[in-house]
């Protein structure tokens, strides 16, 4: 347990380095902590050292863990989702960094509805093209958000990439530049339901780099938990 407390403590530090070397501002960043595959003693324990943002890649885990987690901490569900799911955490999740779809899109809008409210959003660009991977191309993206920018119940609140993994972190220094870029062309665009403010990308072990190349949410597991065991 001790050791989940200096690695947020490290990786806290590493964080307010790394935007002191690029000028930004480390309260610009949030760290989302992902808890996939940790028992809920564990989060609570970093929820203790001062976490309050957690991501989730699948629905049935945010389901499992919302009632013995601590309730003061923000779920956001970072892994694909399927429309027949997203009944299950609408009411639940702050953001949804996976949209991906049209029919996803207008799904989420129509359930947020139900409940009187508006569900923040990010869409998934694929990058590099990866066939393992989820989201929307880049050429795609500017005419998938104006497509989805008609739902009224969302808000497009930015973009997420997964960038493929790499031995050599600088090697994704360009997908997280080509992102960006997406990312300034699309606020400037000012589509309705549209509030561009997030860039979440960076994971363990390119976080820094994603931060220097303009990130504001960062998806920290390994380097907080440890190597994840899938097969208890
Ligand atoms: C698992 C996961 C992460 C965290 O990855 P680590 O390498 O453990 O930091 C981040 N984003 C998504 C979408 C994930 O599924």
């Amino acid at each position: 347990m001790d050791e989940i407390q200096v690695n947020i403590t490290d990786i806290k530090e590493e964080i307010k380095k790394t935007c002191q070397n690029c000028g930004r501002n480390p309260e610009d960043i949030t760290l989302v902590v992902v808890t996939k595959t940790v028992d809920p003693e564990r989060i609570n324990y970093a929820v203790d050292c001062g976490v309050s943002n957690l991501g989730e890649n699948k629905v049935q885990e945010i389901v499992d863990k919302y009632e013995t987690v601590s309730k003061n901490v923000k779920w956001h569900l970072i892994g694909h989702l399927q429309t027949n799911k997203v009944k299950y955490i609408i009411d639940k999740v702050e953001l949804i960094h996976s949209v991906d779809s049209v029919k996803l899109a207008e799904e989420i809008s129509k359930r947020a509805e139900k409940y009187d409210i508006t569900k923040d959003v990010l869409v998934q660009i694929n990058v590099a093209e990866e066939e393992t991977k989820f989201g929307i191309g880049l050429d795609e993206a500017v005419d998938f958000v104006k497509s989805i920018s008609e739902f009224d119940n969302i808000r497009i609140k930015g973009l997420m990439t997964i960038a493929p993994y790499s031995e050599d972190p600088e090697g994704v220094r360009l997908v997280f530049r080509q992102l960006k870029e997406k990312f300034d062309e699309l606020s400037k665009l000012n589509l309705p339901n549209t509030d561009m403010k997030y860039l979440s990308m960076g994971m363990s072990n390119d976080y820094h780099i994603a931060i220097e190349e303009g990130a504001n949410i960062i998806r920290v597991g390994t380097a907080i938990f440890g190597k994840r065991n899938y097969n208890k």
